[in-house]
């Protein structure tokens, strides 16, 4: 019987934090912290190693240089891990779960991230029961014992996530995460109920290789009514930008003023690629639906149909990373890479 062999990356989070005496304010500690806290550890019939990342973050800290420090440590190891399970602070959880579906190409192992709303110390602390299962699904194998989840994921709360469909949506309730445009993988009772049929395999030609360059010269950005021209303006000439997220209005809508779509004209022109996501929690753009929406596709937006804004930043950096042309990237931006959106056939 092979005993699974399974890597926690301890990047920092609440989970691993304690209460500073003098200030009060919660500050991350190291990996043994989290081991004394679990002994339950002990009771896997599996090779549990661990990383960790020194000093451990409050993941507001996050960043792409350490996506791909992430992304190395995998690579590394990857033959000789049957999963991995990463922890990490819940506010940028789901930047780092989309950054990493895109990285981490061809992946045929589970990548399983988690972290807790309480720390690990606290007695009602949510870390136990979120750490135990993500080791659980990371180790978890289909009849003929290929991995049942080999692609990156959230595990919190009970439910198990494709992390590139993922919010941090609560700031204080345990279920910190939702998934509003796709369903559960699988969730957590007395059994875990997978949900085989939703779960996304690389096809079995692509190798396992990681994209290790990321281009941040991206940004979000979220429309209002009284929006002011002069900051379109002067954000769509930035010269140093190459990708815009617009979070439009409901189905993909937005102004129809000459002032701002010609803005926009003149910047994707200019080679500038800007991608239409709505602002609304659940559902997708459709800019063929409205006036408002058949505008932005001439002035050479793209749809990023039903995508979060945490997928459609990360998967621009990808994308520009890899070199591509700003063309090339308006056509990936429309396509599912790693599931990231839905395409009504
Ligand atoms: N501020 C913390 C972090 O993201 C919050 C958490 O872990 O839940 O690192």
């Amino acid at each position: 019987m092979h005993k699974p062999h399974i890597l926690i990356i301890y990047t920092g989070g609440t989970i691993g934090m304690v209460k500073n005496a003098d200030t009060g304010a919660l500050e991350p500690l190291d990996f043994n912290h989290l081991r004394h806290h679990l002994p339950e550890l002990r009771l896997f019939d599996f090779t549990i190693d661990n990383y960790q990342f020194t000093p451990p973050l409050d993941s507001s800290d996050m960043t792409p240089e350490l996506w791909v420090s992430l992304a190395d440590i995998i690579a590394e190891r990857y033959d000789r891990y049957d999963g991995f399970v990463i922890l990490h602070g819940t506010d940028t959880m789901s930047f780092t779960a989309s950054a990493l579906s895109f990285m981490l190409e061809g992946l045929n192992k589970p990548v399983i991230l988690t972290g807790s709303q309480l720390p690990i110390g606290v007695m009602r602390t949510d870390g136990r029961e979120n750490l135990i299962t993500a080791i659980e699904i990371a180790a978890a194998l289909t009849a003929d014992g290929q991995p049942r989840v080999p692609e990156v994921c959230i595990f919190f709360a009970s439910h198990l996530y494709r992390g590139n469909r993922t919010t941090k949506e609560n700031a204080e309730k345990f279920n910190a995460f939702a998934s509003y445009n796709y369903p559960p993988l699988a969730r957590a009772g007395i059994n875990i109920n997978y949900q085989d049929q939703l779960i996304h395999r690389s096809s079995g030609n692509t190798q396992f290789s990681i994209n290790r360059t990321l281009d941040n010269r991206v940004l979000a950005l979220t429309l209002f009514p009284g929006i002011r021209p002069e900051l379109i303006e002067n954000v769509f000439r930035m010269p140093d930008i190459r990708g815009i997220v617009l979070r439009t209005f409901g189905s993909g809508n937005a102004p129809t003023a000459p002032w701002f779509v010609d803005a926009l004209q003149q910047a994707s022109l200019s080679g500038k690629v800007i991608v239409n996501i709505t602002q609304c929690q659940s559902g997708s753009v459709e800019m063929g639906l409205y006036r408002t929406g058949v505008m932005l596709s001439r002035a050479g937006v793209v749809s990023g149909h039903d995508m979060t804004v945490e997928s459609a930043v990360t998967k621009l950096m990808v994308l520009f990373g890899k070199g591509l042309s700003a063309e090339e990237v308006r056509i990936q931006m429309e396509r599912s890479i790693a599931g990231e959106l839905t395409i009504e056939q």
